[in-house]
């Protein structure tokens, strides 16, 4: 085995599985090792996948890449604003990620071709029902807010690895599986086509967990189809002035990054990133697709009402009022309104120990004072640690007119 050889790409073919559907698969040298990372979609959208380039997997394995020697070869043309941008942009930028990232040598020709054709330029994003997800879906697919030429026609599902982390697990399996049906029945209800990539980009993460790589490896899945997607807007997952080069979670410069990874034929678009998670709350909670179909759970298909996640939106949506039309959503309401004094003490260390949770806190109690909303606390501290309090231990109903 040899760590020092540069990771090598080869060019993509396609082929159809036992099921009917088409898989596009890139052959991939890695530590002398022969492997293959493949996509899978359904046989209608067969056309438009991308054959003639390895713009997919040379994005793939970007974190791969810039973590080792920082060398690759690809056997296959990448698209040249692509190649330019991971050279002339990007590349001098890694180690703002991490001071041990190394500057990219990437060894490809450049092809400068636009697949993009008259008729078949359609905008994506992705459906998985979560308040990101719904906010942008809510932004972009409204006739009255938004212009023709950014307006979402296709809802994607993609199968990138979050549910799976490293390695296929029956329960990963369940949650992918259980998202994929309530992402179904959200489209149905939205009345847009729902385009599903599965991949086996999860089996590629060399000890890396997803958060680290969620940008590249969507992104990925969104260039295979770059005959189809002109424009894909990618839900942010937090707010611009959130802004940072980070090692963990470099979603957190998607602004940046995606403008990195577009190409000459589809242009990548972080989505709502000028509203923080209450305020994309706020936005939803009225939209009865959202009341419908909102999921936000990381432990269970069905929102648990237990984990943080659950924990977050729950206190979100009770700040919006609205809390109470999505309450049928939630499996456990008991450990945040009803429940004993042990399980509300429970769910308040969690919110406690939770630094998004105090970052959103933070910054609506921060916006909620420049429009003139004065909290009858006028202590620091008392709005930042007693309204929780108040929240999870009294009775929310009383305690939500403080936080209004
Ligand atoms: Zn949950």
């Amino acid at each position: 085995m040899d760590i020092a050889a540069p990771i090598e790409i080869f060019a993509p073919y396609t082929n159809t599985n036992a099921e009917g559907d088409t898989v596009l698969t890139f052959p991939l040298l890695i530590d002398g090792q022969s492997r293959k990372l493949t996509y899978t979609v359904s046989p209608e959208y067969a056309k438009y996948l991308v054959t003639e380039r390895a713009d997919a997997a040379l994005v793939a394995m970007l974190p791969l890449v810039t973590r080792r020697t920082g060398e690759v070869k690809v056997h296959a043309p990448i698209s040249a604003e692509l190649l330019h941008n991971l050279r002339h942009i990007l590349s001098p930028v890694l180690p703002l990620y991490h001071p041990s990232y190394k500057p990219l040598s990437i060894e490809a020709e450049a092809d400068e071709t636009c697949f993009r054709r008259a008729g078949v330029n359609h905008i994506g994003t992705g459906c998985s029902c979560g308040v990101d997800s719904l906010a942008t879906i809510y932004t972009y697919s409204k006739r009255t807010m938004t212009p023709e030429s950014l307006r979402v026609d296709t809802l994607t599902f993609f199968d990138a690895g979050s549910h799976y982390e490293n390695q296929r697990s029956k329960h990963g399996n369940t949650l992918m599986v259980g998202r994929l049906t309530k992402a179904k029945a959200c489209a149905a209800d939205l009345k847009l086509p729902l385009l599903t990539v599965c991949s086996n980009l999860y089996s590629f993460g060399d000890g890396l967990n997803f958060e680290s790589v969620c940008t590249y490896r969507n992104v990925s899945s969104v260039l295979i189809l770059q005959k189809y997607f002109s424009t894909y807007h990618l839900a942010s997952s937090s707010h611009i002035r959130e802004f940072h080069f980070s090692e963990r979670d470099p979603s957190d410069s998607d602004e940046f990054l995606l403008r990195c990874l577009s190409t000459e034929s589809t242009r990548l678009l972080s989505a709502v990133s000028s509203l923080d998670r209450q305020e994309r709350t706020a936005l939803i909670s009225h939209w009865q697709p959202a009341r419908n179909h909102l999921n936000v759970c990381t432990v269970n298909v069905e929102n648990c009402g237990r984990c943080m996640k659950c924990i977050r939106t729950l206190y979100q949506l009770e700040i919006t009022g609205e809390r109470a039309a999505f309450d049928h959503l939630f499996a456990d309401k008991t450990a945040f309104r009803n429940g004993s004094f042990a399980e509300r003490w429970h769910v308040l260390k969690k919110i406690m120990r939770d630094t998004y949770f105090h970052r959103e806190y933070a910054e609506w109690t921060k916006r909620a004072e420049s429009l003139g909303l004065h909290p009858p606390y006028s202590s620091r501290f008392l709005r930042f640690i007693l309204h929780p309090v108040v929240l999870i231990l009294c009775d929310p109903r009383h305690a939500a007119r403080y936080l209004r």
